[in-house]
């Protein structure tokens, strides 16, 4: 079996934009699996060599409960808990917020190996811009920008390295 990488954070931080960028047309290629909540977005990445089955914890705002926190949490209970290595991400620019740090805690409760990711972090302020995230206690950040897919060399080598 291919090892499950969970991307996983609250709405707007650039989960779905890192999904894509690291899928790629390889999506199509992952047939739908019944009964699996169309909430999850999965699909095989290839990274450095290595398939991984990389899943997008999405579509948060139609999950049942009804706090962003329990929503983010039943989005991504099942990935987190079959996950290899999960992607915690953030948004470098918008800063740490408290839904960020509450889902940063479960994670860090659900024992599983995680990355932290500084997303949007392009350009010449980026990496500082990512620097607050090492609050969280998750790690050093990862800075990343998906939309212009920099940073994402060292992310891959990092992903493998936690595989
Ligand atoms: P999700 O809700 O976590 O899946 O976030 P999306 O992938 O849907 O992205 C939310 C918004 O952030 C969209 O408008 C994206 O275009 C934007 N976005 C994603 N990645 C980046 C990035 O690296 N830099 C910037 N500036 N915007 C980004
Ligand atoms: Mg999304």
């Amino acid at each position: 079996d291919l090892p499950v990488v969970a991307i996983v954070g609250r709405p707007n931080v650039g989960k779905s934009t890192l999904f894509n960028r690291l899928v790629g047309r390889r999506q199509a290629l992952v047939a739908d699996t019944p009964g699996v909540t169309r909430d999850r977005k999965e699909g095989l990445a290839l990274i450095r060599g290595r398939y991984v089955r990389l899943i997008d914890t999405a579509g948060l705002e139609e999950a049942a409960p009804d706090t962003l926190f329990g929503r983010m949490r039943a989005s991504s209970e099942g990935a987190v808990q079959n996950a290899a290595l999960v992607l915690f991400c953030v948004d470098a620019r918008a800063g740490i917020t408290p839904s960020d740090e509450h889902f940063a805690q479960w994670v860090r409760r659900q024992n599983r190996p995680v990355l932290l990711l500084a997303n949007k972090a392009e350009g010449r302020s980026g990496a500082s811009s990512a620097l607050e995230a090492y609050a969280l206690g998750l790690g050093e950040p990862i800075a990343v920008s998906a939309e212009h897919g920099e940073g994402l060399a060292d992310l891959m080598a990092e992903i493998v390295d936690h595989l």
